[in-house]
């Protein structure tokens, strides 16, 4: 499997809060791994993939100014390390808030946006990103 593919499969599991669940000791996790990072065992034919929740915590954010052409109108965005209820930590955008509302332990949960355009085919992709529970 090519790198770039790899890539593309992760940030489609990213954006989808698709992760996976070890069914020798029940950890979940993500991305995809081929060994399960807690039992150690070979996860092929003995993971199963599951949605997570979209319910998590701040555990590390910043503000980002300078992003790839992409990403390019929505600077200054917050993106912050989020750890989901189910255990694992992702990287996602937090929005609908002011920088100074995110905190470490702030409590967020997932909703379906935009997630970027692309500039010349108008091509638009969705997924999931984070607000602040109300
Ligand atoms: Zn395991």
């Amino acid at each position: 499997m090519t790198e770039l593919s790899r890539i593309w499969r992760e940030t489609e599991y990213r954006y989808n809060l698709i992760g996976f669940k070890c069914m020798n000791c029940g950890t979940s996790y993500f991305p995809p791994r081929d060994i399960c990072p807690k039992c150690h065992r070979e996860s092929i034919g003995k993971m199963e993939k599951i949605k997570f929740s979209g319910d998590g915590e701040v555990i590390s954010h910043t503000l980002v100014h300078d992003a790839a052409p992409a990403f390019k109108r929505q600077v200054p965005y917050i993106l912050a390390l989020i750890k989901l209820k189910e255990g694992p930590v992702i990287t996602a955008q937090i929005v609908d808030c002011d920088p100074g509302d995110v905190d470490i332990g702030t409590k967020v949960h997932a909703v379906f946006r935009k997630i970027r355009q692309d500039g010349d085919s108008g091509i638009i992709e969705y997924g999931y990103k984070f607000v602040i529970n109300s």
